[in-house]
């Protein structure tokens, strides 16, 4: 009989966005959904100005989080490379 030695290998994603402080250059990662699709102004915790994420994104990818039995984090790849979409509204 064969022992159950099943790995439990669960995933979950996240969609970010990389954004650069135009005034600083700091960097920042915000979720693609409030850069993208609220298109929200930020204010920079380094300099203090505020400024349009989606503006200033200068990167987008899908992280791959690896969560084990008890709902935590254990390891973080990037899935996949995603681009900045420009698409507009109306
Ligand atoms: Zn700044």
């Amino acid at each position: 009989m064969q022992a159950i030695c099943q790995v439990v290998e669960m995933k979950a994603w996240l969609d970010v966005a990389v954004l650069r402080c135009p005034n600083c250059g700091r960097h920042y990662i915000e979720a693609s959904w409030y850069v993208l699709e609220m298109e929200s102004d930020i204010e920079c915790g380094e300099c203090g100005k505020e400024f349009n994420t989606k503006k200033n994104a200068t990167d987008r990818a899908l992280l791959e989080f690896q969560i084990n039995e008890d709902s935590k984090i254990q390891k973080v790849d990037i899935a996949k490379r995603l681009k900045l979409e420009s698409r507009r509204k109306g």
